[in-house]
């Protein structure tokens, strides 16, 4: 279960910790991250695959398909996404890729920077334009 918040609208917004493990939750699915494929990932797990654990998209797929995932990316280990959390100040002054979402730029990670939508400024939210 993720970290929920309740808006005014009494609609739910998902928080996006700072660390997660592949046990955790996707919000996208409601499944572990740890048995979803990509395309089912938010983009910045997906990034953590390739990026942390050094993992291709080919064989990340394969695990998933023998349910193996968790004998490389342990299911109660956490993993940062500190680099993810980095990105956001460069949003402020800069416009994203064209043809991304401008809340997201693509990641599903947007940054509530007034606190408007999660309550505390700075937080990340799996963005709106992930339809969950
Ligand atoms: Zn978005």
């Amino acid at each position: 279960m993720g970290a929920l918040a309740l808006l005014d609208d009494e609609r739910y917004v998902t928080v996006i910790p700072e660390r997660f493990r592949f046990s955790d939750e996707n919000p996208l699915t409601l499944e572990p991250f740890g048995r979803n494929k990509f395309g089912d990932l938010p983009p910045y797990v997906e990034d953590v695959i390739t990026d942390v654990v050094g993992l291709t998209e080919a064989k990340w797929e394969a695990l998933v398909d023998a349910g193996e995932t968790y004998t490389v990316v342990g299911p109660f280990q956490y993993y940062s996404l500190a680099p993810l959390f980095r990105t956001f100040p460069d949003r402020v002054h800069r416009a994203g890729p064209a043809g991304w979402c401008p809340d997201c730029w693509g990641t599903l990670a947007a940054c509530d920077r007034d606190g408007s939508v999660t309550g505390t400024v700075g937080t990340a939210y799996v963005c709106f334009c992930a339809g969950v």
